[in-house]
């Protein structure tokens, strides 16, 4: 095998890591924050019937549009946000990272800058470069929250041609307030990206920016299917926006991206919403129970809008994943000093992990 340093690799992606949560062997994975419930029976039912009457098309391209899907995905979105979404403003493709690059494709590209407030997901850095696009880190608080002054500031003088805005984020868990988005948005003649991909596993009283797309063109919200839906291996990401951003996403979508097979498993998934998005309220239950639970364990964690808890502060978190990962039990390192992240699945994932968490406090010391 040759090696990479071989290859006329374009320079900026030179000396780059690819996207690595470790898919490690654990009893209890919580670490890429999926739902940890299985689906439904009636829906794995439905999806034999769906999948099999798509399969008997598919010696024909699929709609190019995806739109019945879009007219579910605006449905389901008017239905639980408050806000009036209509079919032309959504788009999907195969999970929001595809719906992320899409739109770096789109607006972002050769001499032209993306900006995000880091720590946040990481996948938007290594979009942005592998789309040509420049990166600069925006600043947050020590506690994790956006100053919406300073965030304005900074954006006014880097003049990004993309903003990120994770709310809830990940990994922190930080929701952002809807004055903030507001102010970063006023800030920029970029387009504004809120990724919602944890909407679903908000607080009461934590609302949707897509309440505020009316009026704002350059306005961008990305939901997915891989998190409270709990079908991460669908690939089903999607946006709302303006009409004209899902006209510009067409010039760099390629044609027939999404799949037939795709689009009806995503369709039939929508008609059991209810029944997916019933175990939502338990994840987050058992994010609170872990919440409450850390103090007694001497530890602390950042308020949570999402399914994952950012929980610390250890003095090697290095150290602690590996003890946790000793006793079965799979959490993130995200990269942040004294920081772990937990994904809050079932009531017996997090017994296992207080359990193992409350050993290792016990035998490392752990906290600072
Ligand atoms: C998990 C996650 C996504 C989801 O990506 P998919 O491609 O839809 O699976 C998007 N944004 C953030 C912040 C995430 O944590």
């Amino acid at each position: 095998m040759g090696s990479l340093e071989e290859l006329p690799l374009r320079p900026e992606l030179r000396g780059r890591t690819p996207y690595g949560a470790p898919q490690l062997p654990a009893k209890h994975r919580l670490n890429t924050n999926e739902n940890p419930y299985p689906l439904p029976a009636e829906l794995l039912a439905d999806l034999g019937t769906a999948l099999g009457h798509a399969a008997l098309e598919l010696n024909r391209y699929p709609d190019r549009d995806a739109l019945e899907l879009r007219a579910d995905l605006a449905a389901y979105l008017t239905r639980t946000s408050g806000a009036s979404v209509r079919p032309a403003q959504v788009w999907a493709a195969n999970g929001s990272n595809e719906v992320l690059q899409q739109i770096l494709q789109a607006f972002g590209g050769a001499g032209r800058t993306a900006l995000g407030f880091t720590p946040s997901y990481s996948m938007h850095p290594i979009i942005s470069a592998g789309t040509g696009t420049s990166w600069v880190d925006g600043h947050r608080r020590a506690d994790f929250t956006i100053d919406a002054v300073a965030a304005a500031a900074q954006v006014r003088e880097v003049r990004p041609d993309v903003v990120f805005v994770t709310s809830p984020n990940n990994p922190t868990g930080t929701a952002v307030e809807l004055e903030t988005v507001c102010d970063i948005y006023a800030a920029t003649d970029g387009v504004v990206v809120v990724d919602e991909a944890y909407a679903e596993f908000a607080r009461a009283g934590t609302p949707s920016a897509l309440t505020l797309l009316p009026g704002r063109p350059r306005l961008i919200v990305s939901r997915t299917m891989s998190k409270a839906f709990g079908m991460a291996g669908l690939r089903l990401g999607y946006l709302a926006a303006d009409e004209a951003v899902v006209d510009a996403l067409q010039l760099v979508r390629l044609p027939y991206h999404l799949s037939s097979l795709t689009q009806a498993a995503a369709r039939t998934a929508l008609a059991h919403t209810e029944a997916l998005l019933a175990t939502v309220d338990a994840v987050k239950e058992q994010r609170d129970r872990i919440v409450a639970a850390l103090p007694g364990l001497g530890l602390t964690s950042v308020a949570s809008d999402a399914n994952f808890v950012l929980f610390g502060h250890f003095a090697d978190a290095r150290a602690a994943w590996q003890a946790l990962l000793d006793r079965g039990v799979l959490v993130r390192d995200v990269g942040l000093p004294g920081w772990l992240r937990v994904t809050a699945g079932t009531a017996e994932e997090t017994t296992a992990f207080l359990t193992a968490l409350a050993a290792v406090v016990a035998e490392h010391g752990g906290r600072t």
